[in-house]
This record gives structure tokens, sequence and C-alpha cells, in this order.
């Protein structure tokens, strides 16, 4: 067997076998099979796509290139939450609270930023001193205590995709349905919970901007998961405008915790008490209007919030001191009207610049900057108001924020916050 003659199936539309897969994965991982190989089959893999089987046989493969995280000393069951990527995503740590308080067991790996979108483990670690590399020992025993841990995926898990990964991202092989779907799928299987909720997100601030693609995506996901034993559920969510009102570390860890207060922004606190439903359905195996029911009454009590601020100690993070940064530039209004359009990807981009995310794989995040709106979709604005925030240490043209927004004179229809659910 070798590398050329199996780009050239792939590059012929043909299927390719386990054995076939196992061998460029494995030999990848090694270093026998060059980077510049690899960049030419995932081209490949992207053009012509895979079945379902490719694409399950590349998930196992992935998988098994690395450490399986064994969570059979905790009790009950253990459900993992994993969102595609948004702008303004601080589901995570509205969502795990709410559930873990229900008695839902949750011991989750989380991943950093990657490209416009944030990261639960960058928003952590905008708290000072909170550790997102426990030991394995300590891990389990905060789940068996507070019901929740969080932290970064350990280096050896999923080796084959920290490398691929790493390629597709400098060679334009990121948005292809069976790379995100085993890259995903491989690192859930590998964290070991017992089932998991994907949010997939679908929209101009996701990796996919079409509804069909979300639910070929979600559907693929789904049935891995599902033939690996572990049920699976997605939902297909909203991304056409940021998740809340924040986008940036500090800001976003102080929104989540407004939310939690029950200040949080109307269509982001619906997104988290139905991602909510659908993990404490899947934890404690209830019916998902049941489950609402018990999520709606948590929240309504200072116990989601405080197990937050548990789970913050637990991990040494000190809340009292978020840092945030002290030169804020307001954006100001030109018109009078409606909000009507958000321009999600451009703000992303615009917080990336500030330093709130990578431009480059070695840049650092600054955790203090980042960008405030003060008004969201459909909320009226008069000449003068101030529309957002800009929490920066750079100087910035506020033009382009100020572009951002559209204004005009009617609303649009109410936003959907969830167009499907797939299991
Ligand atoms: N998230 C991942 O972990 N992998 C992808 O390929 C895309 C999003």
């Amino acid at each position: 067997m070798n590398i050329i003659d199996i780009i050239t199936k792939k590059a012929k539309k043909e299927e390719l076998t386990k054995d076939e897969i196992d061998y460029f994965v494995n030999n990848y991982v090694s270093g026998k099979i060059k980077d510049y190989q690899m960049s030419s089959l995932l081209m490949a893999i992207k053009i012509n796509g895979m079945s379902f089987d490719e694409t399950y046989n590349l998930t196992v493969s992935m998988l098994n290139s690395g450490d399986k995280i064994d969570l059979s000393s905790i009790d009950g069951i253990v459900v993992d939450k994993h969102s595609t990527g948004g702008v303004g995503d601080k589901t995570s740590l509205v969502v795990l609270p709410i559930v873990a308080s229900l008695g839902v067991k949750i011991a989750k790996m989380s991943g950093r930023s990657l490209g416009y979108t944030g990261g639960t483990i960058d928003k952590l670690e905008s708290i000072p001193n909170f550790n997102v590399e426990l030991d394995f020992d300590k891990f389990i025993s905060n789940v068996n205590s507070i019901n929740l841990a969080l932290v970064s995926q350990t280096k050896n898990l999923v080796p084959a995709d920290k490398k691929i990964y790493a390629l597709r991202d400098v060679t334009g092989t990121t948005e292809s349905i069976p790379l995100i779907a085993s890259s995903i799928m491989s690192k859930k299987l590998a964290s070991g919970s017992d089932k998991i909720l994907l949010d997939v997100k679908v929209g101009k601030g996701a990796f996919m901007k079409d509804i069909n693609d979300a639910r070929i995506l979600a559907k693929t996901m789904v049935d891995i998961g599902n033939k690996f034993g572990k049920e699976t559920i997605a939902v297909i969510t909203n991304m056409n405008y940021p998740l809340g009102y924040t986008i940036g570390n500090s800001l976003e860890v102080l929104e989540a915790i407004d939310t939690l207060k029950g200040n949080g922004e109307e269509n982001f606190t619906k997104l988290c008490l139905l991602l909510s439903s659908y993990m404490v359905s899947m934890g404690k195996n209830i019916d998902i209007n049941e489950a609402y029911d018990l999520v709606l009454k948590k929240y309504n009590t200072e116990e989601p919030l405080n197990k937050l601020y548990d789970f913050i100690k637990m991990q040494g993070g000190n809340i009292d001191k978020i840092p945030v940064s002290n030169n804020v530039i307001n954006i100001i209004s030109d018109k009078t009207g409606f909000i009507t359009d958000i321009d999600t990807l451009k703000l992303a981009m615009l917080c990336n610049s500030l330093g709130a995310g990578k431009t480059n794989k070695d840049d650092i995040i600054n955790p203090r900057v980042g960008i405030k709106l003060l008004k969201q979709i459909n909320d009226s604005v008069k000449t003068g108001d101030v529309l957002m925030e800009v929490y920066t240490e750079k100087e910035i043209n506020e033009l382009d924020y100020l572009d951002s927004i559209k204004i005009s004179d009617e609303k649009i229809p109410d936003l959907k916050i969830a167009f499907d659910i797939i299991k």
C-alpha cells in the first residue's frame, strides 16, 4: 500500500477501505507520510467527499491514534456537549452549571478558539488562576463532588486530529463535512462520556453557512455516535447573529454570570435553556418536556449560579478579579430605527484583530478585550444611542464597527433559535 495510490483513488472519487484509511492516518502521525502528501489527500477528500463508512472508519482510526479517557469511576450517566463553533458562544458556561445542578454529571474536555470562533478554554482562562489542566484524579473527584469539571484536551487526545487540523487550517481544507465530523467525533468519543449533545451552528457566523450542509453534518455525527453505542443528539442552531451581547473572553464570562442571574439576552437565554433540556433529558432518561420543566424551575433559583461559582473555585479561579480593559470606545448610532442585521463574521474578525482570538497560530490572546453590544436584533435605536462598547488596547477604526450594524425602518420577523433536532 502507498500514499500515492490512495490519493489517486480518492481523486477518482473511489471509496477508500478501512485499511487504506488506517494506513494514511497512522503513517501521517508517525511522520512517514509528508505534509504535502497529506494536503493533497485532504483536498481530494474535500472535493470528492467520503461515504458514511469512510467517515466512520476515519473517525475510528483517528480515535485510536491516542489516549481514551476512562470515566467509569464516575457514578451515573456522563453527558458531554459540543458546539461546532460560534461567535459569542458562551453557552457552555451557562448550560453546564444548570445541568450539573440538576444532578447530571459532566466531565468535559474542551478546545481553544478555532479561526474566528471562540473556545471555552480561552474564556475560562480569562479568570485569574483558573486551572484548565487538572490531573486526572482531581478531574474525576471534582465531577464526583460537584457534578462538573472542565479541562483542556490532553496532549495525547487524538494526536491525529491535532496534526491533521493544523494542516487543514493552512491548506483550505477546513470546510469539509467528513473532515469536520471525524475531527469532532474522534475527540468526543475519546473523551469518554456516555452521551453526547451536539450544537451544530449554521449561518453567517458558523463554519456551516447552509442549512442542508448543517443537517448532513449533524446526521453524520449523530450516526457515528450512535454506531459507537453512545446516544447522540444534534440541535441545529442559528448562528446568523452573535450569541447574547458580548464577544471576547472576559466579557463572555461576565455575561454568563449575568445570564445565570436572570439578566441574559432573551434569545441567548432561550438557547441555553433548550440545550440544557436536551442534556438533562439524556442524563436522566426523561422526556424533553419533562426535562424542560425541570430546567426552567432550576434556572429560576440561585443554584446554577452557585454551581458556576463552585466549579470556578474548585479549579482555582478567582471570580472577583476578571480583568476587563478599562479603555472603552462607544460606537454611536447615526440613524433612528430598528436593528435588522448584524454582520457577525465581521464583528468576529474585528474582535480577533483586537486580540480576543488568534489570527496566527502563535498569537497570544488578550482576555480583556472584546465587544459588548448594547442592542440586539429588532431593538429600537435613536441617533446618538450607544450601539456597542469596544474594549480595546489598540487603536480602532470606529466606522468598521458602525458598518457592521444595519438599521432599518421596520423590524424583521422574530429570530428562530433552532432549526432542527437530529437524533
Ligand atoms: N471543530 C473541530 O474540532 N474540528 C473541525 O474540523 C471543525 C470544528
